[in-house]
């Protein structure tokens, strides 16, 4: 490391250091903290309060309700501690202010009655019960202070874990504070402090832990979100400033060809398609990777968009790749894409985990389309000359496979396709170097499916129903959520299901089994035969979740509908509604937590994946909503991804400009702010 670089980040040395050297830390709370995931200084002081305790308000002794959570002030006049019968300790003082008296209770910390003495000032907050034995008013002590004339009015709240109580936090955070916040320099270019009217960094982390009021929390606060999204925006502009310079292959887009291909479909595309075609067309034909995320709905009509997008790239002599989640999906894009591109003497290979289609993999070369699963990206698979490639179901793959594909030729244009209608933060987030198509619009001639909740002493009712448009020629998805019997969860496993629909519901219709436990091969054929017709009701579990494309399936219905996530059960139904004919969705089950009758709601209500997504994201949060280690979601220390849209556009498009203006300034806050731990750049292929 050079001279310079080396003094550049002198300053931060003491900040750097390993949190036990501070005062009052020590190896042991040093194991506890990294738990938090602070381990120097400079972590400790960029972890923030979730939330603060109002103490600027102190209640009057004589004024504390009953039943009511309050802070109070007063002297101890007295202390007793006892042990009760069955060894529990109480330890009691008697506080006193000018209003009254009132009677402190502590269970269970014996070693606090060698330490409260008669005489000490304290600052107490609880909860004000009628004591059982006594009658009298009792303050049921959750925190308390001793109170020197200097107690923050405001008291920060942090999240804690095991062995780290409230007031150590507290200390330590002053203690770090007192020692180190001198050392906190400013970073970003004054302008941007400027026009952006953003605290004074130091000035800021200061007010969080410790403002003075609570009106002074957010804008302390908002300073410190617009950081945490700037640094992560800039990760994303940098990533895309180096795509925008790398040179990739030019496709040669040949309109009449394209035209006469269309003009073959047995369907016209719909605005939305048309669009999105443009966009993609556009960026294939320039010379550096398209990096593009593709959205749309169930339904639809992606995979043609790919066709398309393949049929440029073979056209102009390089070969495309599709790679898809599961077999079966890859499967089905192999024979429906085989269809599209039929007259167009494109040769495609078929590439999955089990079949003899990896013994024939060295002769990849031959091939122009290669479709698969997560095979297409073994060691082996070696191709000639890749110059697309697309990912659909794009949420199913880690950001590694992502970026192994795409390593597999010399900066292909990438594709990537999902049908979950990410919330625009998170997408700006996620997706943030990528270019995005939506296709927001349905085929024509789609009827929304029609969803009702069964509850289960109507199920008889409902199978009637099916029966009848069975009958009819339609055909019926049943999905249950496990492959085999549990007693202990009484789920309904499609194994059992499958021969019970078949033995006594419906004797008069063929039923067929699907899981994912089944040979590849098995599955095949259970897919193959129900979309021949050659079975009416087909029992599975959610391996049809993604993808599957069979219009004469009208009817779905779904045991134990409590047990799936909100935007699964919109996949799920998703694999109706794709004909002409009405379809209709059951929901059975019996949801018993509130969120779960709220995703059942959620689900009768709309048909819209958008909407399902932002109640899906607000009933389960960003992490758990888009699975945050795989996704590469960063840790942000103040900002809130949902509730800092805002924030989000303003520091996205600083960063953005400053990699514009000044890539030297722009790099260096990057290699020097930049999460230590996560794979920042979440989608970006070519860090
Ligand atoms: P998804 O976006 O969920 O992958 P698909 O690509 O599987 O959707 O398309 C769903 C169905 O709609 C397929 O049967 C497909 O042939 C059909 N489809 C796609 N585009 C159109 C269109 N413009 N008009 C009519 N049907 C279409
Ligand atoms: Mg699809």
């Amino acid at each position: 490391m050079d001279v310079i670089e080396w003094q550049l980040r002198m300053p931060s040395a003491e900040l750097s250091t390993a949190i036990q050297y501070l005062k009052g830390v020590g190896p042991k709370l040093a194991k506890t903290l990294k738990k938090l995931g602070i381990v120097t200084i400079e972590d400790l002081i960029f972890y923030f309060p979730r939330d603060y305790e109002d103490r600027s308000t102190i209640t009057l002794i004589k004024k504390a309700a009953i039943g009511s959570t309050t802070v109070i002030g007063g002297e101890i006049i007295a202390v007793d501690a006892q042990l009760t019968r069955n060894r529990f300790s109480v330890l009691k003082a008697v506080l006193s202010d000018r209003s009254g008296t009132i009677e402190a209770v502590w269970f269970n910390q014996p070693y606090l009655a060698g330490y409260l003495r008669k005489g000490m000032k304290l600052v107490v907050s609880g909860k004000v019960e009628l004591s059982t034995y006594s009658g009298v008013p009792q303050l049921l002590v959750k925190e308390f202070e001793i109170d020197n004339g200097s107690l923050p009015k405001i008291v920060p709240l942090y999240p804690l874990t095991e062995g780290l109580y409230p007031k150590k936090m507290r200390a330590m955070m002053q203690e770090a504070l007192a020692g180190h916040l001198a050392e906190i320099e400013e970073y970003l270019p004054a302008e941007l402090i400027k026009g952006h009217k953003l605290q004074p960094l130091a000035k800021a982390v200061k007010t969080l832990h410790f403002p003075g009021s609570l009106k002074e929390v957010e804008p302390a606060r908002r300073r410190l979100a617009f950081d945490d999204f700037f640094v992560f925006q800039l990760g994303l502009a940098l990533t895309r400033k180096k795509v925008d310079t790398v040179s990739g292959p030019a496709f040669k887009i040949d309109q009449d060809k394209l035209n006469n291909f269309l003009a073959g479909l047995s369907f016209k595309l719909t605005g939305a398609q048309e669009r999105v075609v443009v966009e993609i067309l556009s960026d294939l034909s320039r010379p550096h990777p398209m990096n593009r995320l593709l959205q749309g709905d169930v339904g639809s009509g992606k995979t043609i968009v790919a066709a398309i997008a393949a049929l440029a790239a073979i056209e102009s002599g390089w070969q495309a790749a599709i790679m898809a989640p599961t077999e079966i999906l890859a499967q089905q894009h192999y024979q429906k894409i085989g269809e599209l591109l039929k007259g167009t003497g494109v040769n495609i290979k078929l590439v999955t985990g089990t079949e003899q289609s990896r013994q024939s993999v060295a002769a990849v070369s031959k091939w122009k389309l290669i479709i698969g699963t997560h095979a297409l990206i073994e060691d082996k698979i070696v191709f000639d000359k890749l110059g697309l490639a697309v990912i659909d179901e794009q949420h199913r793959f880690g950001v590694k496979q992502r970026e192994t594909l795409f390593k597999k030729g010399n900066n292909p244009h990438l594709l990537i396709m999902t049908a979950t209608p990410i919330p625009r933060s998170l997408a700006l987030t996620l997706y943030g170097d990528m270019d995005r198509s939506v296709i927001d619009e349905l085929p024509p001639g789609r009827t929304p499916v029609k969803t009702s909740y069964v509850p289960a002493k109507k199920r008889a009712g409902a199978y009637e129903f099916i029966r009848e448009q069975v009958k009819e020629g339609r055909q019926l998805f049943v999905v249950c959520p496990l492959v085999e019997e549990s007693e202990e969860l009484d789920l309904k496993a499609a194994t059992d299901e499958a021969g019970l629909l078949q033995k006594e519901v419906f004797p008069e219709f063929k039923v067929g089994l699907l899981h994912g436990r089944m040979k590849p091969d098995e599955k095949e054929s259970a897919m193959k035969y129900f979309q021949k017709h050659q079975l009416d009701i087909l029992v599975s579990t959610t391996v049809i979740e993604v993808g599957i494309d069979i219009p004469n399936a009208t009817l779905m219905l779904v045991e134990h509908a409590e047990r799936f996530g909100l935007s699964q059960l919109h996949q799920l139904r998703g694999r109706i509604g794709r004909g002409q004919d009405q379809s209709y969705c059951f929901l059975l089950g019996e949801p018993k937590s509130a969120e779960a009758k709220e995703r059942i709601r959620a689900l009768l209500e709309s048909n819209d994946g958008f909407q399902i997504a932002e109640a899906d994201l607000k009933l389960r949060g960003p992490g758990e909503f888009y699975g945050t280690r795989q996704s590469g979601l960063p840790n942000f220390r103040a900002a809130d991804i949902l509730k800092d849209e805002k924030i989000l556009r303003e520091a996205r498009q600083a960063a953005f400009d400053l990699v514009e203006m000044d890539i030297t300034s722009a790099r260096h806050i990057w290699e020097s702010k930049r999460p230590k731990t996560e794979s920042a750049a979440g989608s970006a292929p070519l860090n």
